[in-house]
């Protein structure tokens, strides 16, 4: 049996605004790339908290990325609505991209500062992809404008990362230099967010049953 853990929107807001200090004090980001789905809506939020008084908003781009599916839902792990729980799915899909033809949009990458956003780290496969992929990419962009410009900087944010093993991994200097940052890191759960819900005022009822953390 699944264990599920229920967060409201209300409970993000906060880890967003929790973890902005920090995130500006030590990654200054000049854009964020949101992994969606779940990474949009804190990317946003973040946004608001990230804002300093004179500057523009940070620009937020997006991309898709999709490692799991869902499940039957005569699956045991007790789901019952389709889409409501999904399972590890092996490789990682792109369902949306950057485009890299555009020479504005690859200027906005090349030498920044750039904060990954996504909702939660489980097996770290989406995180690897998208750090590693985004670093490829940048690098070729940079070649593009002539190879002068400084490198790209990549930190992440993600409101849980699970503590368990990881099958996919970060690179090292990122780990070392602070560059990775969860609000929150919880056990081996399945965390609901408020954003996948079909009924809002169930999913608070049910956030609010769980035991206080
Ligand atoms: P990873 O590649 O780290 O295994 O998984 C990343 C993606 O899997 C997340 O962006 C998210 O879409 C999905 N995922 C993994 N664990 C959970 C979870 O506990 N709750 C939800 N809602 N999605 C999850």
């Amino acid at each position: 049996m699944v264990v599920k853990e229920y967060v409201t929107y209300n409970q993000v807001h906060k880890l967003c605004q929790e973890a902005a200090p920090r995130i500006l004090e030590e990654f200054r980001p000049q854009l964020m790339i949101a992994i969606g789905g779940g990474g949009y809506v804190p990317a946003r939020i973040l946004r608001s908290f990230l804002k300093q008084p004179g500057s523009p908003n940070i620009p937020i781009q997006a991309i898709g990325l999709s490692l799991y599916e869902a499940l039957p839902s005569n699956h045991p792990s007790g789901a019952n609505t389709p889409g409501d729980i999904e399972q590890l799915g092996t490789k990682v899909t792109r369902t949306q991209w950057l485009d890299l033809t555009s020479l504005g949009e690859m200027e906005n990458l090349v030498g920044k500062r750039i904060l990954i956003v996504d909702e939660v780290d489980d097996t770290r496969t989406t995180l690897e992809y998208a750090v590693k992929e985004l670093e490829k990419d940048v690098e070729i962009a940079r070649q593009k404008l002539g190879g002068k410009g400084e490198k790209t900087v990549f930190s992440v944010f993600v409101l849980h990362n699970k503590d368990k093993s990881k099958k996919g991994s970060l690179p090292d200097d990122m780990l070392k230099d602070n560059r990775y940052l969860a609000a929150r890191t919880v056990g081996d759960v399945w965390i609901c967010y408020p954003w996948e819900a079909t009924d809002i005022d169930e999913h608070d009822a049910m956030a609010e049953k769980q035991p206080s953390k």
